[in-house]
C-alpha cells in the first residue's frame, strides 16, 4: 500500500489525541493532510493604507516620527505606541503586550510593521516588526481552518512534516498533455505552493491548479457513478410496443415538436435498456412535458408495467388526473389519483388494488411513497416539478419498485453549469422549443400609482372573454407586513366588477373546494381567480389571458416566471402585469428583467447572478456538493474543461487502465458520499 493511505499517526508526534482531533477535521490519512489546504494566507503584502480594507491585514513601511510611548495597566498588560510617518501622513500604530519592541523603533529609521487596518481611526494595530528583508522575500503564511482541540502551530508542523517526506508520492490525477493544455501543476508543486508558497504568484498558481483539481475529482467521481448505473443489468428492461405507442401519440390534437420527439427518444431509449434510467427532462414551462410524461408512461404499461406519476400538490395532481385518464381510458388503462384526501377506507381500498395491479397508471402527490404504498410492477417513475422534491423524497419513491426508471421533470431552467455540477450523475433531455405559434406574454411593471390604468385594462380583456389570474402574497391582512392580500382585493374585485364572476383560492382551503374552483376555472365558469402562489406550479389553463402579480417584488424570478407560465398557452395575446414599489436594487432588477424576456434560461442565469446558487435550488434540497476551493459560478469556464475532459477520459478509457492514479483516488474516495 501506498504511504499516502496511512494513517497520520504514522507521523512523528501524532498520539492518540492528536489524531482524534485531525478525524475531527475530516484527515485521517496523510493524503488527507496533503490536501488539507489553507483558507487564506496572512498578507504579508505592502500595502497603501488608502487601498486597505477596515481590519485587513497588511504591512506599511513608514519612518519612526517620534520615540514610542509605552503605558502599563495592571500586571503584565501593555500598551506601545509609536508614530510613523508614511508618504504624507502619520499613522498611530499601536502594540498590545509586547513591551519589548519599543527598542526596536529607533526615531528617523524606517521600519516595517504587519498589522490590522481601522480605517475609522486611520490606524494600525501592530502584531509584528517585520525585517526590511521581508519585502524582498515575502514567504506567505498559510491559516488553515481548524477547531479547539489541535492548534494552528500543531496543524503546521504535521503538515510540513507530512510534504516533506510524502509530497513527491502524491497521485497525478493529471496525465502530462492535459497538465500541458491546462497550465497545471503536478501535484507535488500543487501541495507545496498551497501550504507554503514562496511568493504570491506560487500560491495562486497552485491554487488555480488545486480548483481545476478539486473540479475534475468530482466530475470524475459522478461519470463513475453513472457508467457504475449503466452497467448495472438489474434494472428494468421495458421492451414497450413501439406500434401501440404510435397510436397513443396520434391521438393527441396537436404534433409533437422536434424537441419533444428528441427528448421522447432519448427517454424510450432509456427504458429499453437493462440499466436504470435516472433522467432529467427540462423544459420552459408550457413546453409541453406532461405529454412526453405520458407517452413515456403509455410506453411502460404496454411492456407490462406499472407507472406512476408525482407531482408536488393536489390541485397538479388532480389537473394532470383530469387530463390524462381520458387519454389513458381509450386504451383501455386504468388510472387512479392517489392523494391525502381520501378517506381511510377509500385509501385501504385504492392501495389494495395497486398492489394487485389493478391499476396501470397511478397519479398522486407525496401520499403515493408513503411506506404503506405497495406496487405491483412499478416499472417507471415520473417526478413533475422535481424541484419541489428534497432528496430523500426522491429516494424513497425510488425504492418502491424493483430500481424503476425515474425521469425527473423540472420548468427551472438550469444553466449549464449548475446542470453538470448538481445533477452531474443524471442524464440530462431538454426541450428547447415551444410548440408553434405561442406568443411571448407581454409582460409589463406598474407601480401602485397606476392602478387605474390597470383596471381599465382588466375591463377591456374581460370584455374580450380573457380568463384572469390575480395572485397576492398574503391570503388575509396581516399586521407585520404591509402587503396586498387575497380577501382584500377579492371583496375590492368583486364590487368593481360585479358583472363577472370571481372566486377565491389558496392553498388552506378544504381540498374538496379548490377542486371545485379550479374545475369552475377551467370549463370557463370563473372569469377572474383571485389566488396565492398555489396556482404557481403546472396549472393549465389556455384560456387565461391575464396574469396581475400584486407586490411582485416579494417574489424571487423564477417563481415569477413560473406565474407568468400560468397564461400564455393559447393562441390569443396573453399579458402579465406585475404590481409593485420595490425598495431595492435587486427586485427593480427582477422585475426589469421579467419584462425584458420570457426565456426561462436568461432569467435563471440572471436569477443565479442575483441571489447564487444556494437559494435557487434550496442548498439541503438539492444535495448540492460542497466544494472547498472552487465555486462554480465564479470558476465556470474551468468547471466546463473539467467536465469535457473528464466525459472524454471515461469515453477512451472507461476503466481508466492508462489512469491508473486517477483510479486510485477514485477508489479511495469511494467510501465517502457525494454529499
Ligand atoms: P409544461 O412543460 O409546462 O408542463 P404542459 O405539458 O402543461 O407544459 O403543456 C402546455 C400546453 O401545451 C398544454 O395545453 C399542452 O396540451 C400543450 N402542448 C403540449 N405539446 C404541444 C405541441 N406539440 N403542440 C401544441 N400544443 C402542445
Ligand atoms: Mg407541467
Amino acid at each position: 500500500m501506498s504511504d499516502l493511505f496511512k494513517s497520520v499517526s504514522y507521523l512523528s508526534g501524532v498520539g492518540i489525541k492528536t489524531q482524534q482531533a485531525l478525524a475531527d477535521l475530516g484527515i485521517v490519512t496523510i493524503q488527507d493532510l496533503l490536501y488539507y489546504f489553507p483558507l487564506r494566507y496572512e498578507d504579508l503584502l505592502l500595502k497603501s493604507v488608502n487601498e486597505a480594507h477596515d481590519q485587513e491585514k497588511i504591512v506599511i513601511a513608514g519612518v519612526v516620527a517620534s520615540n514610542p510611548v509605552l503605558r502599563r495597566f495592571g500586571y503584565k498588560k501593555t500598551l506601545l505606541i509609536v508614530r510613523l510617518l508614511l508618504d504624507n501622513e502619520t499613522i498611530p500604530v499601536t502594540f498590545f503586550n509586547q513591551p519589548w519592541l519599543q527598542d526596536k523603533f529607533i526615531v528617523g529609521q524606517e521600519t516595517l510593521v504587519y498589522g490590522r487596518w481601522n480605517e475609522a481611526k486611520r490606524s494600525l494595530v501592530g502584531m509584528k516588526i517585520l525585517s526590511a528583508t521581508a519585502l524582498t522575500k515575502t514567504s506567505l503564511e498559510a491559516v488553515y481552518p481548524t477547531n479547539k482541540k489541535i492548534h494552528q502551530k500543531t496543524l503546521i508542523k504535521l503538515i510540513k512534516q507530512a510534504v516533506t517526506k510524502y509530497a513527491d508520492q502524491a497521485l497525478e490525477t493529471f496525465d502530462d498533455p492535459l497538465r500541458q493544455k491546462y497550465h497545471l501543476l503536478k501535484e507535488a508543486q500543487i501541495i507545496r505552493g498551497m501550504h507554503f508558497p514562496q511568493n504570491i504568484a506560487e500560491a495562486k498558481a497552485a491554487r488555480r491548479s488545486a480548483k481545476f483539481r478539486e473540479l475534475f475529482l468530482y466530475q470524475a467521481r459522478l461519470a463513475q457513478l453513472k457508467q457504475k448505473n449503466a452497467q448495472q443489468t438489474n434494472g428494468i428492461s421495458e421492451l414497450y410496443n413501439q406500434a401501440y405507442v404510435q397510436q397513443f401519440i396520434q391521438q393527441f390534437d396537436f404534433t409533437l415538436t422536434t424537441a419533444q420527439k428528441r427528448v421522447l427518444k432519448e427517454i424510450l431509449d432509456d427504458m429499453k435498456a437493462k440499466s436504470t434510467m435516472n433522467r432529467l427532462l427540462q423544459g420552459d414551462v408550457g413546453s409541453g412535458k406532461t405529454a412526453v410524461a405520458a407517452i413515456a408512461m403509455f410506453a411502460a404499461v404496454t411492456a407490462g408495467f406499472q407507472a406512476a406519476l408525482m407531482v408536488p400538490t393536489e390541485i397538479l395532481a388532480r389537473q394532470h388526473y383530469l387530463k390524462l385518464k381520458p387519454l389513458f381510458d381509450s386504451f383501455q388503462l386504468t388510472t387512479t389519483l392517489l392523494t391525502s384526501s381520501l378517506t381511510p377506507l377509500q385509501r385501504r381500498q385504492e392501495l389494495s388494488k395497486i398492489s394487485q395491479g389493478r391499476y396501470n397508471i397511478i397519479i398522486g402527490t407525496q401520499a403515493l411513497f408513503q411506506a404503506d404504498v405497495l406496487y405491483q410492477h412499478l416499472g417507471l417513475v415520473v417526478i413533475d416539478e422535481q424541484h419541489r422534491f428534497g432528496v430523500e423524497q426522491r429516494r424513497a419513491l425510488r425504492q418502491k419498485g424493483q430500481q424503476p426508471d425515474v425521469l425527473l421533470m423540472t420548468a427551472t431552467p438550469i444553466p449549464r453549469t449548475l446542470a453538470i455540477t448538481y445533477y452531474g450523475e443524471m442524464d440530462l433531455s431538454v426541450i428547447d422549443e415551444l410548440p408553434a405559434g405561442r406568443k411571448d406574454v407581454a409582460t409589463y411593471w406598474l407601480r401602485f400609482n397606476k392602478l387605474d390604468q390597470v383596471r381599465h385594462f382588466l375591463q377591456i380583456q374581460l370584455s374580450k372573454n380573457a380568463q384572469v389570474f390575480v395572485v397576492t402574497p398574503l391570503i388575509s391582512e396581516s399586521d407585520k407586513m404591509n402587503l396586498y392580500n387575497a380577501e382584500d382585493i377579492y371583496q375590492h374585485l368583486q364590487k368593481e366588477f360585479s358583472n363577472y364572476r370571481i372566486a377565491l383560492l389558496y392553498g388552506q382551503m378544504d381540498s374538496e373546494e379548490k377542486q371545485t374552483i379550479m374545475q369552475d376555472f377551467q370549463n370557463q365558469k370563473i372569469d377572474i381567480l383571485v389566488a396565492t402562489t398555489v396556482v404557481e406550479v403546472g396549472v393549465d389553463i389556455p384560456n387565461a389571458r391575464v396574469m396581475i402579480v400584486y407586490n411582485a417584488d416579494h417574489f424571487g424570478l423564477s417563481q415569477l416566471h413560473q406565474l407568468r407560465g400560468r397564461v400564455g398557452r393559447g393562441q390569443q395575446q396573453s399579458y402579465c402585469i406585475l404590481l409593485a414599489d420595490p425598495h431595492n436594487k435587486t427586485a427593480i432588477e427582477r422585475l426589469r428583467v421579467m419584462t425584458q424576456t420570457n426565456d426561462g434560461f436568461q432569467l435563471a442565469q440572471k436569477d443565479l447572478q442575483l441571489r447564487g446558487a444556494g437559494d435557487l435550488f434550496g442548498s439541503k434540497q438539492s444535495g448540492m456538493p460542497n466544494f472547498k476551493l472552487a465555486d462554480p459560478l465564479a470558476d465556470e469556464q474551468m468547471l466546463f474543461w473539467a467536465h469535457q475532459e473528464v466525459q472524454q477520459l471515461f469515453a477512451a478509457d472507461p476503466q481508466l487502465k492508462k489512469h491508473y492514479p486517477l483510479k486510485m483516488y477514485l477508489k479511495s474516495q469511494s467510501q465517502t458520499s457525494l454529499d
